[in-house]
């Protein structure tokens, strides 16, 4: 396998695979278009170095072939846009005719998007003759979709086979993902901080499992302390809770006892009377919430708490809001914890924020630029973490 970087694209075609499901309005304009922008440093490369750039990813799930809403032309102008000078080109099918000879007659410095991957069910059933066929329209592949990385799909990893190991690799972005999150998982410095929130713990499982091996403190907040609160026996009213996870949830806490790694829930809430924005408040110690009230963000006690705990920390991974930070009312801990994780960054530490919900948040408080690393892959990313190796990152490895 070779570094991208220290590879040269002089007069090849490289086939990347882009993750460019980026979100679109009803008048087709991109909301976000941080996905395309991940893309644009290793598509510029291959230029520079004189080789030509195809592009394929998936966008959206058309259900019944081809559709307007789910076609990747709608990118062409923006991506236009990002690339300046380079001129970029679509195909309307990904196979086929138009595909092959458009791919066949790319010059150096030229880009080619190819239309919606998953216009074909074959895409994501991982079939080899599909892959195939995508394997032929370029002479190198290289991998930058980060996002779809856990899905052993015909052109995230089916279609690696078909190319000899020195000529498939990471792109910049997948390069990026991977090594932040060895250094977290792997070559970390100590103390190492997990910090988990969201809405349920049966999501986040397998992750506590595995952090539960390497890490010296595992912070939860959001939706999923409730369960663990509950089974410590605490009353927490009508806030989020599995009550089938209770008895999990105290073997993760007994686990943790055992191995020696700190676990801290939070002491405090911020308690609403409804799911709304306009509820009523008020903030409680997590021992006692009233029937008919719920906690939706963590309290000030829990900030100081967590604070203490993350600005020791030298490295620090964050997955999970701590609370509804959707809702004005309930978005103070989740910044709070933002803010702490900025400074102990500032302070040295390494961090990285992963898993779309935090992702948001650190974007919406502006603070995406003041931490270590943030990740473009939710499902990609959280799967990492529990410490399986991803389909995508094999078929390039192996
Ligand atoms: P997840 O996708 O599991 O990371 O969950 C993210 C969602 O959890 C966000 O939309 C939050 O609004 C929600 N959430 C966070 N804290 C709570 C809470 N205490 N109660 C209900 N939902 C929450």
């Amino acid at each position: 396998m070779s570094n991208f970087q220290n590879h040269n694209f002089l007069d090849q075609k490289a086939l990347i695979r882009v993750d460019f499901n980026v979100p679109l309005n009803d008048s087709f304009e991109i909301t976000d278009d941080n996905r395309m922008r991940a893309a644009i440093p290793t598509i510029q490369k291959i230029i520079k170095d004189g080789g030509s750039v195809i592009l394929m990813s998936h966008f959206g799930r058309p259900k019944e072939g081809p559709t307007d809403k789910y076609s990747l032309k709608h990118l062409v102008p923006h991506l236009q846009e990002l690339l300046r000078d380079t001129s970029v080109q679509f195909a309307n099918d990904c196979i086929g005719e138009e595909a092959i000879q458009k791919a066949a007659a790319l010059k150096p410095g030229e880009v080619l998007l190819l239309e919606n991957l998953r216009c074909y069910k074959e895409e994501e059933k991982g079939d080899e003759a599909f892959a195939k066929k995508l394997s032929k329209l370029g002479d190198i592949y290289v991998n930058d979709a980060f996002g779809t990385a856990h899905r052993a799909h015909a052109s995230t990893a089916i279609i690696a086979k078909f190319f000899p190991g020195d000529k498939k690799l990471f792109g910049l972005v997948m390069e990026g993902e991977i090594q932040s999150a060895e250094k977290v998982l792997h070559n970390n410095e100590k103390p190492f901080t997990a910090i988990l929130g969201g809405a349920k713990v049966s999501d986040k499982i397998l992750i506590i499992e595995n952090l539960l091996e390497r890490a010296n403190n595992i912070i939860i907040g959001g939706g999923m302390a409730y369960t663990f609160l509950k089974a410590q026996g605490k009353e927490i009213g009508s806030s989020l809770c599995e009550d089938d996870k209770l008895n999990l949830a105290n073997e993760l806490l007994a686990k943790a006892k055992e191995k020696g790694v700190k676990f801290y829930l939070p002491k405090d809430s911020v308690v609403a009377d409804k799911f709304e924005a306009d509820a009523n408040t008020q903030e409680l110690s997590n021992d006692s919430i009233p029937q008919g009230w719920m906690g939706l963000d963590i309290g000030e006690e829990a900030i100081n708490e967590f604070g203490e705990v993350i600005l020791q920390s030298k490295t620090i991974l964050w997955n999970g809001p701590m609370g509804v930070f959707e809702m004005d009312k309930f978005k103070k801990g989740t910044k709070a914890i933002a803010d702490f994780v900025v400074e102990a960054t500032a302070r040295g530490a390494f961090s990285l924020v992963g898993g779309g919900d935090s992702v948001a948040a650190v974007n919406q408080f502006g603070l995406a630029d003041k931490v270590s690393y943030v990740s473009t892959g939710g499902g990609a990313m959280l799967e990492y973490f529990e410490g399986k190796e991803l389909p995508g990152i094999a078929a390039i490895r192996h």
